[in-house]
């Protein structure tokens, strides 16, 4: 029987995986297209995409579902496939694994606008949308909810909420901070601190607190992320940092962290005792590699002491 995440985590780190949408793009999804529809009519490249994050090491894989909330599939018109877009991430992420153990964390992003009274959306709509969403993954067989790239309080609770009344057994909150002009410290853009999140984050219920993302968010800034979550709550972290800043080369995105320079920042990630450690955008099947051999190495060296 496979053991449940929480279960797994306790007894040693996870490798989670890499970026997703600048895999996508380089596959050949165009700027501004849907990415999540591929789940349907190109099912081998996510696939492809997926498995070479598992051959590469990853123990957690998260689907193609960042934007399958039906408020950003209904900007591509797909607002009537939410159910079996999602259930088909679930279903590749699982078959990336190719039979052997690994975790799918169904993943829900951000529904990409503002709530009134800023925006337009009204908190119901949000709640049905994603209440949807976490539905389809939980049922499709994902381990765990991510929330991810959060940078709203009521927004992250909200999908907290969905997560739990869909029946998740893990549910992840996972913020987006960026670093001030200043340098000093960094917040999500809507002036959350790291310490208030968490806080927050267990208030509500969540079982394992996280960051991916954002901007300036390199591995240093990460550990120091985890270390101010672990400093105010007793859970869980996980971290999944940008591959550095996004740089325009001849009118394609690329971000700016090798491999090499990224996996410096894994065993103080782990030192700082990070549970779980994936990358986000920009990160490539090569930095999770280097991430597993870091891990190994840090592990091997932790036993034989
Ligand atoms: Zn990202």
């Amino acid at each position: 029987m496979k053991k449940p995440l929480l279960q797994a985590i306790k007894e040693r780190p996870l490798l989670g995986d890499g970026a997703m949408g600048t895999q996508l793009m380089l596959a050949g999804l165009e700027q501004g297209n849907c990415g999540e529809e591929w789940n349907l009519t190109h099912p081998d490249k996510v696939l492809a995409i997926q498995r070479r994050y598992a051959d590469a090491g990853s123990d957690c894989i998260i689907t193609n579902t960042f934007g399958g909330s039906r408020i950003m599939l209904n900007r591509h018109g797909h607002a009537n496939d939410v159910a079996p877009i999602n259930a088909a991430g679930v279903a590749i992420a699982r078959e990336a694994f190719g039979g052997r153990e690994g975790f799918v964390l169904g993943d829900i992003g951000p529904f990409g606008g503002l709530m009134e009274p800023y925006g337009d959306f009204t908190e119901a709509q949000v709640r049905e949308a994603f209440t949807e969403q976490a539905r389809a993954l939980v049922d499709a067989g994902a381990d765990a909810i991510i929330i991810e790239t959060q940078t709203s309080l009521e927004e992250l609770q909200i999908g907290i909420d969905a997560a739990r009344d869909a029946g998740a057994a893990c549910i992840i909150g996972s913020m987006a901070y960026d670093v001030t002009l200043d340098g000093s410290t960094f917040r999500t853009m809507m002036g959350v601190d790291p310490e208030r999140a968490a806080e927050f984050m267990r208030d509500a219920g969540v079982d394992i607190v996280a960051l991916n993302c954002g901007t300036g968010m390199d591995m240093e800034r990460a550990r120091q992320a985890v270390q101010r979550y672990r400093d105010v709550v007793q859970l869980p972290v996980m971290a999944q940092p940008n591959a550095g800043q996004p740089k325009l080369v001849n009118m394609k995105v690329k971000y700016d962290e090798t491999p090499e320079q990224m996996v410096t920042g894994v065993a103080p990630l782990l030192e700082a005792g990070t549970n779980i450690i994936g990358a986000c955008c920009g990160s490539t099947p090569d930095h999770i590699r280097a991430f597993r051999a870091a891990m190994d190495q840090y592990l091997a060296a932790r036993t034989r002491a």
